[in-house]
């Protein structure tokens, strides 16, 4: 500890400042990631009172910035101090990750685990550990560049995020008895064979993997398809939203995985002006990102956020396994559009079944 203290320049701002820094930013990930985490396995929901957690939080913050400033100027490094600090800034981890909308958690995590590497950079500092430093900078710098890709691909500043509305959970049962309502009899069922029939005649194919896809682990299956609709002489190419899935480039990953040829992944502003001239455009799995409300209902808890327009195609196929929300929780207007039909299961099962359909036809 001396040696560390000797070669780090003790008592200096500098080193005090990475003393505050770390314990500052280390606390506020612990608690936050504990919260997140919680939130992610669903034992505890998402806080509707926004302003009574803003409000704890303010005060946290307020009351965790005189603390670090008084131990700044007054050089003490009373225990009881530090640990009073530290207190504040575990409680001001559960502050700022509470009121954050499930929706949202992604963000969140990319961010804290951005945290935990500047915190780990400034332990670096305060021991004179360059490795540290080094690695803590690096993982720093690769979480905040992700935290600002999928800002950016959800059209929201990352504030929106952190103070933002809450986007719900789908789960809860109100959302589902609106769900119910909002759909009510107006969804086109389709079935395998239907599908393999309206491919048939396509020239022009696109498919738009989404979050079901890969837990379907449909990737080899949708390739399958691909051969069979291009063994006819069909163009078959794929749409990639930058946040369909769980995290940026989660869909490429998934499609390289079955070795589908990269040049006919399009990313979402190659393709949205393709989609009108697409016979059928086949989603599978995919919910927010193909959600128009996104679009065109300035109410919608996801409006702003740009989407593929796949709505626009001659016809939409949509596959998945029921009329559930996707990670919003808000329903979606383009199952009950007049050129959209569902077929309702499994996106692997379906994808197989309408494979064998069509090479009997
Ligand atoms: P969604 O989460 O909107 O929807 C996925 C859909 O897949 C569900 O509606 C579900 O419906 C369906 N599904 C689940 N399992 C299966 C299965 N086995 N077979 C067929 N369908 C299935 O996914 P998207 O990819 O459209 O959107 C991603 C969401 O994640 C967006 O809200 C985005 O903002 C958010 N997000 C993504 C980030 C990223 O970096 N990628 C980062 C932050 C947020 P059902 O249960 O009826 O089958």
């Amino acid at each position: 500890w001396m040696h560390a203290v000797n070669a780090t320049g003790a008592g200096s701002s500098g080193w005090t400042a990475a003393i505050l820094a770390s314990i500052v930013i280390g606390s506020v990930t612990l608690t936050g990631s504990v919260v997140a985490v919680l939130k992610l396995k669903g034992n505890i929901g998402d806080s509707r009172n926004n302003r009574l957690w803003h409000s704890v939080t303010l005060v946290t913050l307020i009351a965790a910035v005189t603390g670090a400033v008084l131990f700044a100027t007054s050089g003490s490094t009373s225990p009881l101090a530090l640990a009073a600090l530290v207190g504040l800034c575990l409680l001001l981890g559960i502050g700022l990750v509470q009121p954050i909308g499930g929706a949202d958690m992604p963000v969140v995590v990319a961010l804290l685990n951005a945290y935990s590497g500047l915190a780990g950079a400034a332990t670096g500092f305060v021991l004179g550990n360059q490795g540290l430093i080094i690695t803590g900078s690096l993982v720093g710098a690769s979480g905040l560049i992700l935290t600002a890709i999928m800002c950016k691909a959800m059209n929201r500043s990352l504030p929106n995020v952190l103070f933002g509305g809450v986007l719900g959970g789908s789960d809860s049962k109100a959302s589902q008895q609106d769900e119910g309502e909002f759909y009510d009899g107006k969804v086109k069922y389709a079935t395998p064979d239907d599908l393999a029939l309206l491919l048939d005649g396509a020239r022009k194919v696109v498919m738009v993997p989404g979050y079901g896809l890969a837990v379907a682990q449909a990737q080899h299956a949708v390739k399958e398809l691909a051969n069979q609709l291009e063994g006819r002489g069909a163009k078959v190419s794929y749409a990639i939203h930058p946040v369909a899935g769980r995290m940026p480039g989660h869909m490429n990953v998934l499609l390289a995985e079955a070795e589908i040829p990269y040049d006919q992944l399009k990313d979402m502003d190659a393709i949205n002006p393709e989609l009108p001239q697409a016979d059928v455009a086949i989603v599978l799995g995919a919910n927010d990102v193909v959600n128009p409300a996104a679009a065109e209902d300035p109410n919608s808890p996801i409006f702003g956020m740009p989407i593929l327009d796949v709505h626009k195609a001659k016809t939409v196929v949509v596959v998945k396994r029921s009329l559930s929300a996707g990670f919003a929780g808000i329903p979606n207007g383009l199952f009950i559009r007049d050129n959209s039909l569902m077929v309702k299961g499994d996106a692997k099962e379906v994808l197989q079944a309408t494979t064998s359909a069509i090479k009997e036809l």
